[in-house]
């Protein structure tokens, strides 16, 4: 490549410096295994194979069907589903597949608000979710923060929705997935959990599995599950598979991305190994210790305020509400020290979504990299001082000796050195 198109080798040289010298904190993003890059790198992607295993539309379609078999076989393994679709190219097409199989257009549909967590596929006005179907949102509560059952159910039974979404991208905490399907067969809806942020957890017994409560499962394959970039759909129920097949092909989709099925066989073979359990340990160990560190005082002065006080999952929601700091700025601090996070709306958020007052911070490429609890002690108290001195800095009250660079450069010093370390 460095030849044929030394301009995108180089940018691909910088991106990978850029992953190697800072640490990724984005809390959908991970590390994908060098083995997961050799089969999306591979032959595989010469290939046009509409259909499925046995029922292709191509000729020459003997190796590939043995890729997406062996997919299939070990994705359903391992979180214990029935049936599985592994084709969806990602988890926007995954959802929206799902709703095309299971619900027609203008029918309601019940999703977590995208400003108090839920994902754009869940119903926002502009994606298709909030374009083609009546969507009815459901928040948390404005004090704890959580998602309450008692207003899914009271919305439920009011607009009689023919399907309910559960799953979230920003939320801290488990779902009472039972819950949920008790509420959707008390209304006749289908019930659909969207596990995209939480799926390596599922795998590895960390997080309540959904796919026993839900009539279908979605998720991504690239955050926690740290395969490649796409979606899969699991089901225990023969009807909907049927259904939900011939709406991921020919219904949304084209050609299969063998390459890409090829990465996923190859990630829920290290998903199913002990090491894979061991790394989504320290995630959740990383999320608890980064929530705890910046709570506390003590670290931080006078502590940063986490909505609902912790987390249960690979990821924690810093709220600036009452901050002088807003999510921009915080954004921006962290990236001066070399830590990527993402700002993110919090529930109630008074500050417009481009600056927000929130920051999604998450584990799981850390842990990727093989952080342990002292590391992860270690890169809380940086992102805590970082906050604390930007904190001051927009407050006027700035009471450090240097300047606000001074003091981020010794912050990046201490990012570098865990980054090389790792
Ligand atoms: N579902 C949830 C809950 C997500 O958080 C995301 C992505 O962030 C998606 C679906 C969409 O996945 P993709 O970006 O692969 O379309």
């Amino acid at each position: 490549m460095a030849e044929l198109d030394p301009e995108i080798a180089a940018h691909i040289d910088a991106e990978l410096g850029r992953q190697r010298e800072g640490l990724e904190m984005i809390a959908s993003e991970n590390h994908t295994a060098a083995a997961v890059m050799q089969a999306q790198g591979s032959v595989l992607t010469n290939k046009y194979a509409e259909g499925y295993p046995g029922k292709r539309y191509y000729g020459g379609c003997e190796h590939v069907d043995a890729v997406e078999s062996l997919a299939l076989e070990r994705v359903k393994a391992l979180f214990g589903a029935g049936f599985a679709n592994v084709q969806p190219h990602s988890g926007a097409q995954a959802n929206a597949s799902v709703m095309h199989a299971l619900i027609r257009p203008g029918d309601t549909v019940l999703g977590l608000n995208l400003a108090h967590g839920g994902h754009l596929t869940h119903g926002m006005k502009i994606n298709f979710s909030g374009r083609l179907y009546d969507i009815v949102p459901y928040g948390v509560d404005e004090s704890t923060h959580r998602v309450d059952m008692d207003e899914v159910a009271a919305l439920a039974r009011e607009h009689r929705p023919k399907m309910i979404i559960a799953g979230w991208s920003a939320y801290p905490r488990q779902l009472d997935f039972a819950r949920f399907r008790e509420v959707a067969d008390e209304v006749g809806a289908y019930l659909m959990v969207d596990m995209a942020h939480f799926a390596g957890l599922v795998a590895t017994g960390l997080h309540a599995s959904p796919v026993p409560h839900a009539h279908v499962v979605t998720s991504t394959t690239h955050k926690t599950l740290a395969g490649p970039r796409g979606g899969i759909i699991l089901t225990n129920d023969a009807d909907i598979a049927k259904k939900v097949n011939s709406a991921v092909f020919p219904g949304q989709q084209g050609g299969p991305l063998e390459h890409v099925i090829a990465g996923k066989a190859v990630a829920f073979k290290i998903a199913a190994s002990e090491g894979f359990r061991d790394r989504q340990e320290r995630t959740l160990a990383g999320a608890r210790i980064l929530a705890e560190r910046l709570i506390r005082p003590d670290v931080t002065e006078h502590g940063i305020t986490v909505l609902t006080g912790g987390t249960d999952v690979h990821l924690v929601l810093v709220d600036l509400r009452d901050s002088p700091l807003d999510g921009q700025q915080g954004e921006d601090l962290l990236a001066a020290v070399d830590i990527t996070i993402n700002r993110n709306s919090v529930p109630f958020d008074p500050r417009p979504p481009m600056v927000t007052s929130g920051l999604r911070i998450g584990t799981p490429a850390l842990a990727t990299r093989g952080f342990g609890e002292e590391a992860f002690r270690e890169v809380a108290d940086v992102i805590a001082e970082t906050l604390k001195v930007g904190a001051a800095g927009a407050a006027g009250t700035d009471n450090t000796d240097g300047t606000l660079d001074g003091a981020l450069t010794g912050l990046r010093e201490r990012v570098r050195g865990l980054a090389a370390a790792h």
